[in-house]
């Protein structure tokens, strides 16, 4: 197949995991006869010290005209003084808004190899595999009536609306379930369908639209059980349907069962073009060492084969390169142990190449 990707390599580390990630998906494209064309542009504190913006229109329309877009990282202390809507962080708002992007996909996954660097018992999180979709734009953080008012008493009134349409919903389950069919087939819809009348409304909405899945298992959560069942039996769970207040909690809390931040991919996808990222920032901390995980961002590459391309073959070749690197004892410094070989971030990147076979 041909495919165009837009290349967005953004801050710190952004510039060194990228195209680790890229030199992957070069070789997955010869081996399989695709062609992936990359195209490169400025995004974040980048962008901002070029043209004075985190996301200019030039980025933009390279990204809307692009099958997929893999991105980076944005930010840094360097811009931490400018005002807000002209921080490098706003470029990611303003992909997601001009994308359409309404649904996100964190993989949480334990490399074997890796138990020990988890703060959980290994017994309890040896296995697990689970993918966080959240909804993205709407719910609470989005509903109207939101603000602070003054109350004529004194003292003052905070509102935040949590709202949801048939329609929202529809199309989120909808990437729910198509998400467990590539998987085990079994989606936990996460709500708090006992009290709130948004969640009624959502468990409700989900039970119709399984009725195109019959061949996905569907069962319901309450959230604080589903916070709970995270850490007491991580294993039950394969797909976690959540809205996007409980996706952006129970995300961070399944991403921390496997331990390093700088092993876990993200995709976020919509109507047209999706996007490609690990859940990690710039890492300024690190920057220009060589010595960053691009594991994150490699995987994140595999997500886009799976997930833009239906490239299903590919992107599994390439996870079974990281877990065949890891397996020969490769480590960047985050995830370094005794008794294994500390490289860094472009050797890591050409050891999971090596492994591609
Ligand atoms: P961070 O994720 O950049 O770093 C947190 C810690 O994890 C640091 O110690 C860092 O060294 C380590 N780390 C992160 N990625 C790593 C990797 N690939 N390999 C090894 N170690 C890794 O978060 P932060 O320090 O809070 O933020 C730094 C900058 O990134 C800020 O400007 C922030 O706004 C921005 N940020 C951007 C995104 C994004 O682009 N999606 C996400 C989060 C934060």
């Amino acid at each position: 197949m041909k495919a165009k990707i837009a290349v967005l390599q953004g801050d710190g580390v952004g510039r060194e995991i990228v195209p680790e990630a890229v030199k992957v998906l070069k070789v997955v494209a010869e081996k399989f006869g695709h062609q992936f064309e990359f195209a490169n542009s400025d995004v974040g504190g980048q962008a901002i010290d070029k043209v004075g913006v985190p996301l200019p229109q030039e980025t933009l329309t390279l990204a809307k005209q692009s099958d997929a877009v893999l991105l980076g990282a944005v930010g840094g202390p360097k811009w931490e003084g400018l005002e807000y809507s002209l921080r490098p962080e706003r470029a990611l708002l303003g992909l997601r808004e001009q994308l359409g992007l309404y649904a996100n996909l964190r993989p949480a996954k334990l490399y074997d190899v890796l138990a020990d660097a988890s703060t959980l018992k290994k017994d309890v999180i040896q296995g697990i595999d689970i993918l966080v979709i959240r909804e993205l734009t709407g719910g609470i953080y989005f509903g109207k009536p939101k603000g602070i008012e003054k109350l004529a008493h004194g003292g003052e009134r905070g509102t935040n609306t949590e709202v949801y349409t048939t329609e929202e919903i529809r199309r989120i389950a909808k990437v729910g379930f198509e998400a467990a069919r590539k998987r085990r087939k079994k989606l936990t819809s996460v709500d708090k369908a006992n009290v709130l009348e948004s969640s009624e409304l959502w468990r409700r909405v989900v039970i119709d639209v399984r009725k195109d899945y019959p061949d996905v298992e569907l069962n319901h959560m309450y959230v604080d059980n589903a916070a709970m069942q995270l850490v007491r039996n991580p294993r039950q769970f394969d797909v976690m349907l959540c809205n996007n207040m409980f996706g952006d909690i129970l995300s961070d809390e399944a991403a921390m069962l496997t331990g390093s931040i700088g092993m876990l991919p993200s995709a976020s996808v919509g109507a047209q073009v999706g996007l490609f990222e690990p859940i990690h920032g710039s890492a300024p901390d690190i920057a220009g060492k060589n010595i960053a995980n691009p594991i994150a961002t490699i995987a994140s590459a595999a997500m886009m084969l799976s997930y833009a391309f239906k490239l299903d073959k590919e992107a599994e070749l390439i996870e079974q390169a990281i877990v065949k690197t890891l397996d020969l004892g490769y480590r960047t410094k985050d995830i370094q142990s005794t008794g294994t070989r500390l490289v860094g971030t472009t050797e890591m990147g050409d050891a999971i190449v090596r492994n591609l076979n």
